[in-house]
């Protein structure tokens, strides 16, 4: 188990620090780090950022949002290490190549993963490992059943954006400290070198209409926007399904057909 220094741990920050050496080990080698620019997200009182240093990455930078964390960070670190105290969500990295590493609060997973793969004013990184709760990791892997079509605007805003996405490991709850109330799991996602970046804008903003009532059919979810419903409609048909499926159970390879 690793040393925590004395800090009661904000819950308004998500802070739940992983002490399980096992998971952390995991975590840290779950992508190349050695000689590569490294970003870690959140790292808290540093226990993956010292699983990182051992690797010896070209650079390492930490973005932390909690001013306690900081002053620990920076009395740890003194040197070699660039430590940002800001919002992940308003932070661009500069590198042309570089990685993500988090273990983040679980109320930032989804803008996060759309913050580093789908903003437009800097370069996505090559490949992010990042933690998150259960079963939205299991959500974002369903797309490997392949009798269960059942996807949301995440996984498939993932999909589009990733070569892979590779479960890391599960990590229970008892590693944590305090324990949060979920299971959670780390999942590494392989971006894509060569995207068509306008086809995915595209494809978010009707993801964005078809999945906004999950419950409702794909049809009412897109009535009301400006896409032409009668063309909706006859896509549906043509493409085999019945005119009340929902967005959820549309497979993966005909979403480009409603562009
Ligand atoms: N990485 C450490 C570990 O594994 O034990 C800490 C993980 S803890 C779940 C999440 C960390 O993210 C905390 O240190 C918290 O202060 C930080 N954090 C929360 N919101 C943040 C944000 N918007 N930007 C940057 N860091 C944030």
């Amino acid at each position: 188990m690793s040393d925590i220094p004395y800090i009661r741990a904000k819950k308004s920050l998500g802070q739940n620090f992983l002490i399980d050496e096992g998971a952390l080990s995991d975590i840290a080698h779950a992508i190349e780090v050695t000689g590569k620019n490294i970003i870690e997200v959140g790292p808290g009182y540093g226990a993956l950022t010292d699983e990182l240093i051992e690797q010896k990455p070209e650079t390492l930078t930490l973005v932390e949002l909690d001013t306690d964390m900081i002053d620990i960070l920076e009395k740890k670190y003194t040197t070699g290490i660039k430590i940002l105290h800001q919002d992940v969500l308003q932070f661009s990295p500069t590198y042309e190549q570089y990685s993500v590493i988090a273990n983040i609060p679980y109320y930032i997973t989804s803008p996060i993963l759309f913050h580093f793969l789908y903003a437009s004013s800097f370069t996505p990184p090559e490949s992010m490992v990042i933690m998150m709760q259960e079963e939205v990791g299991e959500k974002i892997l369903e797309w490997r059943h392949p009798k269960k079509p059942h996807h949301s605007l995440l996984s498939l805003a993932m999909e589009e954006a990733c070569e892979d996405i590779e479960r890391v490991c599960y990590v229970p709850r008892t590693s944590f400290d305090p324990a949060p109330k979920v299971d959670s799991i780390v999942l590494r996602f392989d971006v894509k070198k060569n995207r068509n970046r306008e086809q995915e804008r595209n494809l978010i903003s009707l993801w964005k209409i078809a999945f906004a009532h999950p419950r409702k059919t794909l049809l009412s979810n897109m009535k009301g926007s400006v896409c032409d419903i009668a063309k909706i409609r006859a896509d549906i048909e043509r493409l085999g399904y019945d005119e009340r499926v929902r967005a959820e159970a549309i497979r993966r390879e005909d979403w480009k057909e409603f562009l």
